[in-house]
C-alpha cells in the first residue's frame, strides 16, 4: 500500500485548495486537443489554457483513433467543443522508430517476445496528420461549424506550427 504514498500525499495537498468541485465538465474555452502521451507536452499550458478549459485525448503519437473520434463527438455535441487541435510532436517515438524497432526494444526490456504487440507507428508524420484532420472534418457527426486544425509541436522550442 506504500507504493503510491508520495503521490497520495501530493493529492491531499492538491485537494486542500481544490477549486473545481461542482464544475459541470464542459470545455470552458471550447477547445479539444488530441495529442501524444509524451511527458514533454503540457497540453493546456502550451495554448494558454487552464484546467476546465479543454477536453484532452492522449495516446502514443497523438493519433485520431476511433476512441479519439468518440471523444471528439461527445465533446462537440455535449461538452461545448468548437475548435479541435490535433497535435503530434517532434522527436516522437512512434514517428521515429519502425514497428519492428519498437517491438525489439520492448522485447529487450521485457525479456520476452513482443512481436504480437501492435504499435501504431507512422513514417510520414505530416501526411498522417493531414489524414487525421480529414477524419475529424469528414466525420458525419462533426458539423462544418467546428474548426479543426493539425499542428506539430516542437518539444525543444515549445512552439506549435500549423500544418493542416
Ligand atoms: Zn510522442
Amino acid at each position: 500500500m506504500a507504493d503510491f504514498d508520495d503521490l497520495m500525499s501530493a493529492n491531499r495537498t492538491f485537494a486542500e485548495d481544490f477549486r473545481y468541485g461542482g464544475f459541470d465538465g464542459v470545455a470552458a474555452a471550447g477547445v479539444a486537443l488530441v495529442t501524444c502521451m509524451d511527458s514533454r507536452i503540457d497540453p493546456l499550458g502550451m495554448i494558454g489554457l487552464v484546467p476546465g478549459d479543454a477536453k484532452i485525448f492522449r495516446n502514443p503519437g497523438g493519433w485520431v483513433t476511433p476512441q479519439a473520434l468518440e471523444a471528439l463527438v461527445l465533446g462537440v455535441h455535449l461538452l461545448n467543443v468548437q475548435r479541435v487541435l490535433v497535435v503530434p510532436h517532434t522527436r516522437c517515438a512512434v514517428a521515429s522508430n519502425s514497428e519492428a524497432e519498437l517491438r525489439e526494444r520492448v522485447a529487450a526490456s521485457a525479456g520476452q517476445d513482443a512481436s504480437w504487440q501492435q504499435f501504431h507507428v507512422v513514417e510520414d508524420q505530416v501526411a498522417a496528420l493531414a489524414e487525421d484532420v480529414a477524419k475529424v472534418r469528414s466525420h458525419p457527426l462533426v458539423p462544418d461549424s467546428v474548426l479543426v486544425g493539425g499542428f506539430l509541436y516542437d518539444v525543444d522550442s515549445g512552439l506549435l506550427e500549423q500544418k493542416v
